[in-house]
C-alpha cells in the first residue's frame, strides 16, 4: 500500500547535490525525504572523480618509478598488479562510503527512500511504497556517459566510466573515443599502468582549455606514449577477434583502422531525465539538461534542479555550489544566482590543467584591452628541486590590473587555482596578491610572480628607475 508522507523538501538523487541539500536542510531541523535508485554517493563516489582519481594515483606511482633515475634512484620498470590496483581503487571508494551512507544519512534525520523517483504531477513524486507531496522538490540526479550513435557500436562490448572501475585485468590496448579530460586522464592513467592507449578525437583534445596550456599537458600525454590522434572522427567500430575490436576512423589524410582490445566511450555527458516524468510536471527540459534558471529554479516553481541534470558546468563542486543556493533560497528565502564565472574546474593529469573565470578569448571579447601575466614553472626553485619544471601561470587582468580569469599548467595546478578562484570571487587586483607572503620554497610563488609582473612595464619608466636605482645604492 501506498503511504503518502508531506516533507518540507524532496531531493531526487543521493550523488554530490543531493546530499549537500539533504544534509543542509536535515541540519537546519527541517524534515527531508532522500530518494536514491542506485548507489548512495552518485558519479562522484561510485563512477567518477573517486575511483579516477584513485587511479591517477597508482598510474603516478608507477610513472615514479620509471623516472626515479633524474633524483639519482635507479628506475625500474614497475610490476603492476591489475587487480590489486583495482583493489585499491575500491578501498578508496569504500573508505569514504560510509560518509555518504543510508545510515549517516538517517542518523542525520533524512528518510531515504531506496527506489526509482518520477513525477506524477505537479505536486508529486512517487517512489518505492511512498508517494510524496513535499512543500519543495530538489531534482539531483546527475548524468551519464553520452553514447554516440556509431554504427557498430551497440554490436561490441564497451567501457564507460560506469564499468571502467570494476576491470580486475589490465586491458592491453585501450581505445579512448573521446579526448575531454575524463579520456585523457584515463588515457594517461592506464598507459601508465602498462596498456597501450589510443585517444580517438574528433576535433581537438582538451578543447575546452586554452590551447596554450592544454598543449603542455598533451606534450606530456604523449611523451608517456599514449596516442592522441586529433581531428579523427571514428565511423564504425566492430570485432575484429574474439579479443580485439577494430575502430575505423576518417581523418583528412583518409580513412584508417585502430584495432585495440578494449574502447572506452567518453564523449561526453546526457543529463538523467528519461523515467522522471518531467512533463506531468510541468517541468521544461532540452536536451542538456532540465531548463533552469540562474536561481536554479524550474518552470515549476515548487521544483529546484541542480548539478549535472541541470545542463551547466559538470563537476562535483558546481553541485555542491547549487545546493549551497538552492538551501538558502528554500530555507531562508534567499534568491542567490549562480555565477559561471567564478566557477573553477581541473583536469588531474600529469601535469595538472587549471582554469577560474574567463579565457583569454572571452576576457578579451568582454574587456577590450585585457593584460596577460605568464611566469613558468622553470622559474621556481621548489618546481627545480621537484624536477617538476613544465608548465606556465597565465592570469588574465583587466587595464587596472583586476584579475579576470587564470589558467595553470603544471604540477599541482588543480590546488594552485585555488588562490585565483578566491581572487576572481572576490573581485580582487593583481596587487592584492602582490601584497601577501608566500612561504618559500613553493610553487604558490609561480602565481605571485606572475601577478608581480603587472607592473613590470612600470619599472620600465625613467623615473621608476632612477628611485630604483637610488633604493639599491642604500642596499
Ligand atoms: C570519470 C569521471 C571523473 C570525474 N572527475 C571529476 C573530478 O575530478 N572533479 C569534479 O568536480 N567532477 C568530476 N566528475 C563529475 C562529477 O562526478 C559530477 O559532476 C557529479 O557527480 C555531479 O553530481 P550530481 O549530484 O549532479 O549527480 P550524481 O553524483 O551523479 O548523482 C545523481 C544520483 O541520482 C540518482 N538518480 C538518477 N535518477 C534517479 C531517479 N529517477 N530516482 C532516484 N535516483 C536517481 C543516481 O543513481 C545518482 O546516484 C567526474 C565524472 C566522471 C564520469
Amino acid at each position: 500500500m501506498t503511504e503518502v508522507i508531506r516533507p518540507d523538501i524532496c531531493v531526487i538523487g543521493g550523488g554530490s547535490g543531493g546530499l549537500s541539500v539533504a544534509a543542509a536542510a536535515a541540519a537546519f531541523g527541517v524534515s527531508v525525504v532522500l530518494i536514491e535508485s542506485g548507489k548512495m554517493g552518485g558519479d562522484c563516489l561510485n563512477y567518477g572523480c573517486v575511483p579516477s582519481k584513485a587511479i591517477i594515483a597508482a598510474g603516478k606511482a608507477a610513472s615514479t618509478m620509471r623516472h626515479a633515475d633524474k633524483f639519482g634512484i635507479k628506475s625500474v620498470e614497475p610490476e603492476v598488479n591489475f587487480k590489486k590496483v583495482h583493489d585499491h581503487i575500491h578501498s578508496v571508494i569504500g573508505a569514504i562510503a560510509p560518509n555518504d551512507s543510508v545510515e549517516r544519512f538517517t542518523a542525520l534525520g533524512v528518510k531515504v527512500i531506496e527506489a526509482h523517483g518520477k513525477f506524477i504531477d505537479k505536486e508529486t513524486v512517487i517512489a518505492g511504497d511512498y508517494e510524496i507531496k513535499a512543500r519543495r522538490f530538489v531534482v539531483a540526479t546527475g548524468s551519464s556517459a553520452f553514447v554516440p550513435p556509431i554504427p557498430g557500436l551497440d554490436k561490441v562490448e564497451y567501457l564507460t566510466n560506469e564499468t571502467l572501475f570494476d576491470q580486475t585485468r589490465r586491458p592491453a590496448h585501450l581505445i579512448v573515443i573521446g579526448g575531454g579530460p575524463i579520456g585523457i586522464e584515463m588515457a594517461q592513467a592506464h598507459r601508465r599502468l602498462g596498456s597501450e592507449v589510443t585517444v580517438i578525437e574528433g576535433f581537438k583534445a582538451l578543447g575546452k582549455d586554452d590551447p596554450e596550456l592544454a598543449e603542455v599537458v598533451l606534450r606530456n600525454v604523449r611523451a608517456d606514449g599514449v596516442q592522441i590522434m586529433e581531428g579523427a572522427k571514428v565511423v564504425e567500430v566492430a570485432q575484429k577477434t574474439k579479443t580485439t575490436v577494430k575502430v575505423t576512423v576518417e581523418t583528412d589524410d583518409g580513412t584508417k583502422d585502430v584495432v585495440g582490445s578494449h574502447i572506452l566511450v567518453a564523449t561526453g555527458r546526457a543529463a538523467n531525465i528519461n523515467g522522471l516524468d518531467l512533463e506531468k510536471a510541468g517541468i521544461k527540459f532540452e536536451r542538456t539538461g532540465i531548463k533552469v534558471s540562474n536561481a536554479l529554479r524550474t518552470s515549476n516553481k515548487r521544483v529546484y534542479a541542480i548539478g549535472d541534470v541541470a545542463g551547466g558546468f559538470q563537476f562535483t563542486h558546481v553541485a555542491g555550489y547549487h545546493a549551497g543556493l538552492v538551501v538558502q533560497s528554500i530555507l531562508f528565502r534567499l534568491s542567490g544566482k549562480e555565477n559561471r564565472d567564478i566557477i573553477p574546474w581541473a583536469t588531474y593529469t600529469d601535469p595538472e590543467l587549471a582554469h577560474v573565470g574567463l579565457n583569454e578569448e572571452a576576457a578579451r571579447k568582454r574587456n577590450g584591452d585585457v593584460t596577460i601575466l605568464r611566469w613558468p614553472y622553470a622559474e621556481n626553485d621548489r618546481a627545480q628541486a621537484e624536477r617538476k619544471t613544465e608548465g606556465l601561470v597565465k592570469i588574465i587582468t583587466n587595464k587596472k590590473g583586476r584579475i579576470l580569469g587564470a589558467s595553470i599548467a603544471g604540477h599541482g595546478a588543480g590546488e594552485m587555482i585555488n588562490v585565483f578562484s578566491l581572487a576572481v570571487s572576490q573581485k580582487m587586483k593583481v596587487q592584492d596578491l602582490r601584497g601577501y607572503i608566500a612561504p618559500y620554497p613553493t610553487m604558490t610563488e609561480i602565481s605571485k610572480r606572475a601577478a608581480t609582473s603587472f607592473s613590470a612595464p612600470m619599472t620600465r619608466k625613467p623615473f621608476v628607475r632612477r628611485i630604483i636605482g637610488f633604493l639599491r645604492m642604500f642596499g
